[in-house]
Order: structure tokens, then sequence, then C-alpha cells
């Protein structure tokens, strides 16, 4: 494909393909919960125990039989005491336990009332009337959060925080992940690193740094990165080396700059030597010059050099792609469908990517646009919050709804 297509891809027709031509990883790594930073899991999770193991108290008070309780103000001895942490004991006909929150329920009782609602004095109890109490009310029953054996998490979900937090609590100290190893390749003889001095003609990195944290942040903390002149030879004898050594061969590769229509734009011819281009060039706006392949079976995504292209198509097409591949069932999070407070007058032939925030206008949500959309611009993609969504051939008034993705959403909990 040297010749340029004629017709963009459409980007949902882009995205289908990539989904449809992951391969699952086979980079799997065990990791203690304390190590986890926010993977795929690889194995789905099974509960060791009933959580919770035992019934136990939702709230502080007295646990009694309900059978026992009559009118209001009937009085009954309460001999026995059990906090959080005791082991469980048996609660006798005709009296009631002061309990604590998350201890267990004493065979025999079945009702837990909050301390509020009796009066506790001189080791007895001044209980409420039969009819103002649910019989179980203020019990965390066994097992309501999960059952031993059953799956807590499947394959592909994200350990989010809490996701860390109910495998440990079902008593699973470590998990299967998916870890492939993303290779970050930047490219341009115009590129310097941030603790360079300034030199005449050359611009500081911004790709490298951002995407790495793109990768990293999104579940993939597997990362390495190498810079490429703009030098075809070295370029390919760069992806060589990597392709060789077992030691560094990567799952994915993801390149910024040298896939656009310039002269010093080699990267992509370097790819179709070595190994095949699967698409080139959509319709999405920033990042028309969006590439996609494989090099020795490995998945290679040739991201435009422009910063605000690199986060958008990383975020709506790459990090799919990445999730498909880790079993995940949902690859991009719902959009939420907002009025905006601009217009966009002439109808595009790209699908367009606005970098929006999301305001509260009398009460309402409303998108704002950043003036400046730039493809080369990350200040304005610093101000927004999301992303808005302008589809092909729209134009749009203020008031009118457009699909909004928010940063946070994108990148995935
Ligand atoms: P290219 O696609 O290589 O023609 O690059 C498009 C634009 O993005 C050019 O202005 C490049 O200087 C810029 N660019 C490419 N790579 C980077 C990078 N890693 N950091 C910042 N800007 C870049
Ligand atoms: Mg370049």
């Amino acid at each position: 494909m040297s010749q340029i297509p004629a017709v963009l891809m459409p980007v949902e027709d882009a995205l289908s393909r990539l989904l449809d031509s992951m391969r699952p990883f086979s980079a799997v790594q065990d990791l203690v919960l304390g190590e986890t930073r926010g993977q795929y899991l690889a194995s789905a999770v099974a509960a060791r125990v009933d959580v919770p193991a035992f019934d136990n108290a939702a709230v502080d008070g007295v646990a009694l039989r309900y059978q026992d309780l009559a009118e209001p103000g009937l009085t009954l001895p309460m001999p026995l005491r059990v906090a959080a942490g005791d082991p469980p004991c048996t609660l006798m006909p005709g009296q009631v336990a002061r309990i604590f929150t998350g201890a267990p329920v004493p065979t025999g009782a079945d009702t837990v009332l909050m301390q509020e609602d009796c009066e506790i004095a001189d080791g007895r109890v001044r209980l409420p009337g039969r009819d103002d109490v649910t019989q179980g009310q203020n019990i965390r029953p066994a097992g309501q959060d999960a059952r031993r054996d059953a799956i807590v998490i499947e394959r592909g979900q994200r350990l989010t925080p809490q996701a860390v937090g109910l495998i440990a609590s079902v008593g699973v100290p470590q998990v299967t992940v998916s870890s492939p190893r993303v290779l970050i390749l930047t490219s341009g003889d115009e590129l310097q690193r941030a603790d360079e001095s300034p030199l005449p003609g050359k611009i500081y990195d911004s790709n490298g740094p951002q995407l790495e944290q793109l990768v990293v942040q999104s579940g993939f903390p597997a990362v390495r990165r190498e810079h490429l002149p703009d030098d075809p030879a070295i370029i390919s004898d760069t992806l060589t080396r990597y392709l060789t050594d077992a030691s560094q061969r990567p799952d994915v590769i993801i390149s910024t700059g040298g896939v656009s229509v310039g002269e010093e734009d080699h990267l992509r011819a370097v790819l179709e030597a070595k190994g095949s281009l699967d698409f080139w060039r959509l319709a999405i706006k920033p990042g028309k010059p969006f590439t996609f392949g494989q090099v020795d079976g490995i998945p290679f995504f040739g991201l435009p050099g422009n910063p605000s292209a690199v986060l958008v198509c990383y975020l709506t097409l790459v990090l799919p792609a990445l999730r498909r591949a880790c079993g995940a069932q949902t690859v991009l999070p719902a959009p939420q469908t907002l009025p905006v407070n601009f217009s966009v007058n002439k109808p595009g032939k790209r699908q367009e990517y606005l970098r929006v925030r999301c305001l509260q206008e009398d009460g309402e949500l409303r998108l704002q646009q950043h003036p400046n959309q730039s493809s080369g611009m990350l200040s304005s993609a610093v101000w927004a919050d999301g992303l808005a969504v302008v589809p092909v051939g729209r134009t749009v008034s203020p008031g009118d709804r457009l699909a909004y993705f928010s940063f946070a959403d994108l990148l995935g909990g």
C-alpha cells in the first residue's frame, strides 16, 4: 500500500478491524495483590470462603430472638457481650446479647436492634414492641458478598482498587494478570529530551512521556521506550533487534510520528517492508495518518506525531484493542450525551474529537470546547476533561447534544 488510499477509513470500521485482529495476550504474570497496578486479570478469581464468613451485626446494639419480643417496654437480661473478632457464642431464650458491628450473631439470635432503639441499663435492656421490629433486621448474612468457590471476578476485568479489595476479602492473596510488553517508539530528528538544553530547530519530546503514562495508567506497566531518528536503515535495524532478542521482544508496538505523507515519514514504509500493513489513514480528527499492521506477529500501532492526536488515537483506538487482547468485555465506555454551548458550522469529512470541558450551567451539564483545537497543542488537552465527538457531515448549534467521553472514563477505573 505505498499509494495514498483515496478514501479515509471510517473510525468505526478501523475499530472493528483492530478488535478483530487482536489475539489474546499470552504474556501473563503472577502478582501478590500489593504489587498490582491496575492490570487486567488473565484468570478468573474464585472465592476461597463465604463472605461474610458468618452472620454478623450490621450495627452496634443488641442481638435477640424475634419471638422473645412482646409489647413495647419489655425488659430482658443481657448476660452476653460479643465484639468484632470474638468467637461465636450461644444465646439462651429470654436473654439478649450486647453486640457490636461486625461481631458474629450468637447462635439462637435472629435479629439485631440498634442501640439507639433500646435502653441499656444495669445489665438489662428495655426493648421496643414486636410490631416495630422486623425479624432478621441489621444482620449481614453469611455469603451475602461472595459464596465459596463462586467466581467473584472474571478474566478480562481490570484490577481496580475495589476489585483488589474484593479479591483480598475472599482470601485470595495472588492473581494472574495480562502483562504484555509494550514497546513505545518515538520518531523524528527534531526531538530532544526534556533534560537537555534547548537546541536550535529542535523540540522537546512530549509524545514519549505522554504515551508512556497513558499506557501505564491504563493497566500496562511493562513499558519500554526507544527513540528513532528519521533514518529508515536505523529504524529497520532497531526493529530487527527487538524482534530477534527474546529478552526484549515486545507483545505490542506503539509508535508516534513518521506515518504521514512527508518525505521524512519512514516508519510506515519500514513496517510494510518488515511486516504487513493492515490499514492506514482514517476519517478521524486529529489522527488521520493512524496506521495499523503487524511485524512478525506483533500488532503495530502507528500513531501520528501530533501530541493531541496521540492522546485521541490511543484512548479511542489502541486502548480498546489492548483491552480486547486482555479478554475485556467492555472495550470502550458508554458515552454521555450532553448539550453543547458552541457551534460547528462546517460539516467535516472526518469524525472529530473535540477537547471539551463539562460545565454546570443553570443546573444542567453543558460542554464547552477549547478555542484552539490544533492537534499539535497539549495545553488544550490539559484544560479539557474529555472529548466530544462530532460525527462526519454534522453541523452543531448551541443546545445540540454530542457524545462525550471523560478522560477518566476512557482511561478506565
Ligand atoms: P510527523 O507525523 O512525524 O510528521 O510529526 C507530526 C508533528 O508532530 C510534527 O510537528 C512533529 O515535530 C511532531 N512530533 C512528532 N513526534 C513528536 C514527539 N515525540 N513529541 C512532540 N511532538 C512530536
Ligand atoms: Mg516526523
